[in-house]
């Protein structure tokens, strides 16, 4: 078999090895939770911590409530883009920088 024929044969195989991987991508993981999810709703969850209504949620209030993050919360587990997942929300990725009213400290 000539170089040129193998390297034919080689890139073919290559091709047809890449139509098998599935156009939808793996990595995206779970949907990220929506503020009007109705969990969302019952745990005054908030992608953004610092928007927390302080008053109705005093547990975010003061100085140690502006630390609380999903990012240090016991429940959360980092992944990517900024978001991760919740034990308390199976099937939802929430916010690092977001917040709920289910916040417990990390270790
Ligand atoms: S339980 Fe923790 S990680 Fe889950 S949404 Fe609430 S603060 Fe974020």
């Amino acid at each position: 078999m000539t170089q040129t024929r193998r390297n034919f044969l080689n890139s073919g195989i290559a091709l047809w090895a890449t139509s098998l991987i599935p156009s939808v991508s793996i990595a995206a993981g779970p949907p990220e939770l929506e503020e009007s999810d109705p969990i969302a709703v019952a745990l005054g969850y908030k992608k953004d911590a610092n928007a927390v209504d302080t008053a109705k949620y005093p547990k975010r209030a003061g100085d140690a409530g502006a630390k609380q993050f999903c990012s240090n919360c016991a429940l959360y587990s980092a992944g990517a883009n900024g978001l991760g997942g919740c034990t308390a929300i199976p099937g939802k990725q929430v916010a690092g920088a977001g917040w709920c009213n289910a916040w417990i400290p990390a270790g």
